[in-house]
């Protein structure tokens, strides 16, 4: 009998109220059920909103330092309990224990990150036009958040949002992805044990109903959402209609550049990281390697050598290089893209199909292939696969890359691999991406550092760093005029 999960909602477990649940299954083994799930309605959303709405009065008002004391403990909880977390975490969605150890140290830094920001919310004061006046500014919480995620990161990417939101004074509604729904519940626990007040973190676990419900709900004033473009252009357009803010973090086809003054084996060690690490399914994975014609021959068959040798299996299994794809609608995707890139003309040399040699037959694994002599019209060089699949460009020059490079709707990260430092900061000037890396792969954003994308990926707010807090406040302005006499502005002193 598979274990029974539940709601967090005002600091209870409850189920839903209707009753209906979902299962979550491990990807590596799809027989080892990790248990049942609520598949929460608009009435738990309600719930949860309301408990949020309640527990807001009463935590916008503790000083901010003591707000970030709890995050501080929260992060020292993570810590303590990192190695079975990431273990759970691994078990529901994947990819191996080292990465998913790297998972919940991105939340220990983040919850440091934020406790530490508590001290730091500063405003702005400039002086008045007018005489005996002060003129100041303050960031101010929002309210109640809504928070959607998907499960690829599933305490990174929640904690990101979730750790300022709570630091600035807002309260939150969560709902994990259903494909990482225990992880939600780790956090939940965690919070709780930090010394969070009920109601000031709140989750609530479904599908696209219940996250709809939260875009709705009228007590939630922020939506943080990370997840695919098309999801995140339905919210954004509900969201705007309704008033709200909304900040979206979305897909990618991130690219790494390889010239030939680069190191390459540095540059090989960084696609084979970037294209294969966490399965291909980071939304920085590198989906495209443009090589200079110079090197590409050559580059490619180091690269087939190497990637040929990961180990793919079960991320719980010592050495294990590379995970499951998520679920099985994951590995049909990935599956259908791989006929498109042969359809299309470009050359598979390496995997292709579905691994299920073995105890791999019990999960949803899919060989890392690379496709060569792609051209960038293709849809394998233009879609967001989510997978372990490279594609393979030629360029003839520095300029001819750059263009491949943008020519995606997405802009989230890229890579240049160089010697040459005027060439890195034309790449800097010219790469249309959230996230430019020089000799480094695409992947490895730091929790103090501005995280998003340009065009598709994104809608113009970062998370991370300081930025973040643009996201969860509101800018409240003052003017104090203490000269006792009405003073008219634009116009009296003019
Ligand atoms: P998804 O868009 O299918 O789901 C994301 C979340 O949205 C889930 O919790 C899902 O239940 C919820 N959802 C689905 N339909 C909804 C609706 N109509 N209204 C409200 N909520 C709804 O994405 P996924 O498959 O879970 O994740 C993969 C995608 O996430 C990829 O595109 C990847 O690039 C992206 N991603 C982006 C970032 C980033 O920071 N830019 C990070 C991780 C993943």
């Amino acid at each position: 009998m598979a274990e029974s999960f539940r709601n967090f909602i005002n600091g209870r477990w409850v189920d839903s109220q209707q009753g209906q649940t979902f299962q979550n299954q491990n990807p590596a083994n799809l027989d080892d059920v990790i248990g049942s799930f609520p598949l929460s309605t608009e009435a738990d959303v309600a719930a949860a909103a309301e408990a949020a709405a309640q527990a807001y009065k009463t935590w916008r008002m503790i000083p901010a330092p003591k707000r970030g004391d709890i995050l501080r403990r929260a992060g020292d909880i993570l810590a303590e309990r990192k190695d079975e977390l990431a273990r759970a975490m691994t078990r529901e969605m994947g990819k191996p224990v080292f990465e998913t150890k790297g998972d919940v140290q991105e939340a220990i830094d983040t919850a440091y990150y934020s406790a530490t920001e508590t001290r730091r919310l500063f405003g702005y004061n400039t002086p008045s036009e007018l005489p005996d006046k002060m003129n100041l500014s303050f960031r101010m919480p929002v309210g109640v958040c809504g928070i959607i995620t998907a499960w690829n990161f599933p305490m990174a990417v929640p904690s990101w949002k979730i750790f300022p939101a709570l630091a600035c004074g807002n309260t939150v509604v969560y709902k994990p992805s259903e494909d990482a729904p225990h992880s939600g519940n780790l956090l939940a626990e965690v919070l709780a044990e930090a010394g969070l007040p009920a109601g000031v973190f709140n989750v609530v676990h479904g599908a696209a109903q219940c996250g709809a419900a939260i875009v709705e709900h009228p007590l939630i004033k922020v939506i943080g959402f990370t997840g695919s473009t098309q999801v995140g252009a339905e919210i954004a357009s509900r969201a705007g209609a309704m008033n709200k803010k909304v900040s979206l973090e979305m897909g990618g086809k991130n690219a790494q550049i390889v010239m030939p003054d680069a190191d390459l084996d540095l540059a090989l060690d960084g696609v084979v990281w970037g294209a294969f690490g966490t399965t291909g399914q980071r939304c920085t994975a590198t989906s495209r390697l443009i090589l200079h014609e110079a090197i590409y021959d050559d580059f490619i068959n180091r690269l087939i050598t190497r990637a040929a040798k990961l180990r793919l299996g079960p991320g719980l299994e010592e050495g294990t290089d590379v995970g499951p794809v998520i679920n099985q609608k994951q590995l049909r995707r990935v599956q259908e893209y791989t006929a498109i890139g042969r359809e299309e003309g470009a050359l598979c040399v390496l995997g292709g199909d579905r691994a299920d040699e073995g105890q791999l037959g019990r999960g949803c694994f899919f060989h890392p292939t690379i496709f060569i002599n792609v051209d960038r019209n293709m849809r394998i060089a233009r879609e967001e696969i989510f997978g372990p699949v490279l594609s393979v460009l030629k360029a003839r020059d520095l300029t001819d890359a750059i263009e491949i490079l943008n020519d995606t709707p997405y802009g989230l990260s890229s890579s240049l691999y160089t010697s040459n430092v005027n060439d890195a900061f034309r790449a800097v000037r010219d790469i249309e991406a959230g996230i430019t890396y020089i000799n480094v792969p695409t992947i490895g954003a730091e929790a103090h550092m501005p995280f998003g994308g340009v065009k598709g990926t994104g809608n113009g707010h970062r998370e991370g760093g300081w930025t973040v807090f643009d996201i969860f406040t509101e800018w409240k302005t003052v003017y104090i005029d203490y000269s006792g006499s009405l003073q008219r502005a634009q116009i009296d002193n003019y």
